[in-house]
């Protein structure tokens, strides 16, 4: 099993039109840790989850997933590989909203075509408070609540790292702080790794180190007092 979570290579990602996505990146996340990544839009954080995530491929360099080259894959090998190392959670949930609670955050086991680990499910719903609520239907649930059904889900796979792409962008402040505390909880608790794009220094101040974008590049790296360098 590779140290290392995600380690991108002198990732550059351009778009038709001579567009500059990411400029030659390099970015290395060791198991384990909590990486918040900032910058004003345009910037580039899309684009470096997509690459770091397997949704995109790079135009130059080299992105790993648990030790697995991804950057040169096809789809269907990156989407195999998504299913079996890596959790989403985004800003708008993404929840099945004709399927229930249990189901979708048993979805991507049933997707990969495998059978639930009983102990770690029983665990997560434990830690994720969602044990009284999975035969509700998503529309029955309040944004927190959903936004905890769609982090179990992403955890469910049990992956070498979770991407989370704004997730407290649609709570109110307090609801915010819950899922930030259970994102934090997951990473000391379980050693989990999550990368997670966000605009609220808030939820960034809970990582281990934030990024900031600027131009598709690393414009500046700052560690949070008392976390592991
Ligand atoms: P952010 O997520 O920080 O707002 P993005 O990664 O989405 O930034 O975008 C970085 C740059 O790449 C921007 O200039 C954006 O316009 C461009 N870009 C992103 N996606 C595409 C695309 N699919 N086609 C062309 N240009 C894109
Ligand atoms: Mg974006």
């Amino acid at each position: 099993m590779s140290a290392d979570a995600v380690v991108l290579t002198s990732v550059t990602r351009g778009y038709p039109g001579g567009v500059t996505g990411l400029d030659d990146v390099s970015l290395r996340v060791p198991r384990g840790d909590f990486l918040a990544i900032m910058g004003e839009s345009g910037s580039g954080k899309s684009t470096l989850l997509h690459c770091a995530s397997g949704l995109d491929v790079p135009t130059r360099g080299s992105v790993t997933i648990g030790g697995v080259e991804v950057g040169r894959m096809g789809e269907a090998r990156r989407a195999k590989v998504r299913r079996e190392q890596v959790g989403f959670v985004f800003q708008s949930y993404n929840l099945v909203p004709s399927l229930t609670v249990r189901q979708n955050i048993t979805l991507p086991l049933r997707l990969a075509g495998r059978a639930p680990d009983d102990r770690w499910l029983g665990g997560l719903i434990e830690r994720t408070g969602l044990a009284g609520l999975l035969d509700r239907m998503p529309d029955e649930l309040s944004g927190g609540q959903r936004q905890r059904v769609a982090v179990t889900r992403a955890l469910v796979a049990r992956p070498a790292v979770v991407f989370a792409d704004e997730p407290t962008g649609a709570l109110d402040e307090r609801t915010a702080a819950g899922i930030l505390d259970l994102l934090e909880s997951l990473v000391e608790d379980l050693g989990q790794t999550v990368i997670m794009v966000t605009h609220d220094p808030v939820a960034a101040a809970r990582a281990h180190r934030t990024l900031r974008m600027a131009g598709g590049r690393i414009s500046g790296v700052r560690h949070r007092a008392g976390a592991a360098a």
